[in-house]
């Protein structure tokens, strides 16, 4: 696509599954991976005479989640009924929340300095699964099973404005949105088992104009890899359709992951006429200010504040606390360390994301597989903040002991002799004696000639048989020439 002469327009519509135990509307089990239709009951079925009631799990974790991304939680909102016929679609229609959401007029902050506005967020039932059995690729499937233990599943559907410009901030969004809901505990943010699944609507306008262009909208979309490649490849499509004096029209496609292109499903006219109405088996949704105010409070820290505080306070560059933030274990992990010393957090960060982690990864494990704890990562850094062992050493000689001993640090050193010296008047005497030994040199390093730093460091290091701490004698080089 010519950048100069088209702009892309992103606006995302997201549905995140609840991480409740049971359904929306009845107290059936949302376990994934469930024996099919196992989890299910008269309600989730769509048997006769059967009500719905409220899970108040779902409703707390939906004003948790629109409250995270700065939305207005409506006091009054209700559900409504949207009617379509599909076979893992057991009542006929779908509980939803059409004119009146729990949440409205949102916005999130991109770490990339951007903002996605969002529109609104509503409650939802999922609809079941269609199991295409015995398809293959020439004949397709001999016939279709229907598992309903996922229908009934609260999600929360999150629409954003059409504020977005390219494939790598829609990217970006999905990432930060995912990670905000997985912070307040609302949704385990599995794109893999569809915890998290998205739409993605998409138009061309030209460039500098305020007129939008017609959208395409693109159903499953289920990877950060997915949404960048069906948008790069829409802006093409959209984008010759328009050079070549086309009009791109209206209409819901689907991403073909395997063959990486988007194909048409259904046009504006073909589009299901929902017929919305309220929904009668439930009341209309009043919330208490006061109850909402409460839910609000119990939000705890967001990433894009811990990483504030990883950046100003710890001074950790963007990069070591992006992946303590990613990693919700790792950041915990790193937090707690912090708890039993927090000199150097610096120097935690770098001993947690490449000597632990490192190693966990390495050999497929998790922390918990292990022997090792705050304290001891503390102990570490102590003694190599002290000068009393060198960075050099942990990876050689100490990795094991690190994880699956739980001797003191300080005596595995001893007894292995990895101690270096780091005895700083010692070090010092021998850092003036050898100044006082090479007066050249020192004037040649004073006026300027850096490389002979090294020379001293090897010189006095040489008289320690190589055992001193390079820290201290860095230190102490440096404050006496
Ligand atoms: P629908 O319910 O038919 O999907 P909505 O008005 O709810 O329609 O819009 C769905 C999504 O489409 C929103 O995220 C919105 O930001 C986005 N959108 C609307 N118009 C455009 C456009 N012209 N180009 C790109 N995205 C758009
Ligand atoms: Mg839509
Ligand atoms: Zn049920």
């Amino acid at each position: 696509m010519n950048k100069n002469k088209y702009e892309t327009v992103i606006g995302l519509e997201i549905h995140a599954q609840l991480k409740t135990k049971t359904k929306l509307f009845c107290s059936c089990s949302t376990q994934f991976g469930s024996e099919p239709n196992s989890n299910v009951c008269p309600i989730c079925t769509a048997l006769p005479g059967v009500l719905p009631v409220l899970n108040q799990k779902a409703l707390e974790y939906a004003i948790k989640a629109a409250a995270a991304l700065n939305c207005t939680v409506n006091l009054y909102s209700k559900f409504d009924r949207k009617q379509y016929f599909y076979p893992d679609l057991p009542k006929g229609y779908q509980i939803s929340q059409y004119d009146k959401p729990v949440a409205s007029s949102g916005y999130l902050d991109l770490s990339d300095g951007s903002k996605v506005r969002i529109h609104r967020v509503h409650m939802e039932e999922d609809a079941g699964k269609l199991v295409h059995a015995g398809a293959d690729r020439l004949h397709g499937s001999d016939y279709s099973l229907v598992d309903l233990n996922r229908a009934g599943t609260p999600l929360i559907e999150i629409v954003s404005e059409p504020d977005i410009t390219s494939a790598e901030q829609a990217k970006l969004y999905v990432q930060e949105l995912r990670l905000i809901l997985l912070y307040c505990g609302v949704c385990d943010g599995n794109l893999e088992e569809g915890s998290l699944r998205c739409d993605v609507n998409i138009s061309l306008k030209p460039k500098g104009s305020n007129v939008l262009g017609t959208r395409a909208e693109i159903k499953n979309v289920n990877s950060f890899k997915a949404i960048q490649k069906a948008i790069e490849y829409e802006e093409k499509r959209q984008s010759e359709i328009l050079e070549s004096g086309g009009k791109v029209i209206q209409e819901t496609r689907l991403w073909e992951e395997a063959k990486g292109r988007t194909i048409s499903m259904r046009s504006k006219e073909e589009a299901n006429d929902y017929r919305y109405f309220p929904e009668p088996d439930l009341r209309p949704l009043v919330l208490d200010k006061n109850i909402v105010d409460e839910i609000i409070k119990s939000l705890g820290i967001l990433p894009a504040q811990k990483k504030e505080t990883y950046i100003n306070q710890y001074k950790l560059n963007t990069e070591e606390a992006y992946i303590l933030i990613e990693d919700i274990e790792r950041g915990k992990f790193f937090d707690e360390c912090i708890k039993h010393y927090s000199t150097n957090p610096k120097r935690i960060a770098s001993i947690i994301n490449q000597i632990v982690y490192a190693y966990l990864n390495e050999n497929k494990i998790t922390l918990i597989d292990t022997k090792l704890n705050a304290q001891r990562i503390a102990e570490l850094a102590k003694m190599l903040d002290q000068g009393i062992i060198g960075d050099n050493v942990v990876k050689k000689d100490l990795l094991e002991d690190l994880f699956y001993s739980e001797e003191s640090l300080r005596k595995i050193c001893k007894d292995k002799g990895l101690e270096q010296i780091s005895d700083e008047k010692a070090i010092k005497e021998e850092v003036k004696a050898i100044i006082e030994e090479f007066p050249n040199e020192l004037a040649e390093l004073k006026a300027g000639k850096i490389k002979l730093k090294a020379f001293f460091v090897g010189q006095i290091m040489k008289r320690f048989k190589g055992k001193a701490s390079a820290l201290i004698v860095n230190n102490a080089l440096d404050e006496l020439i």
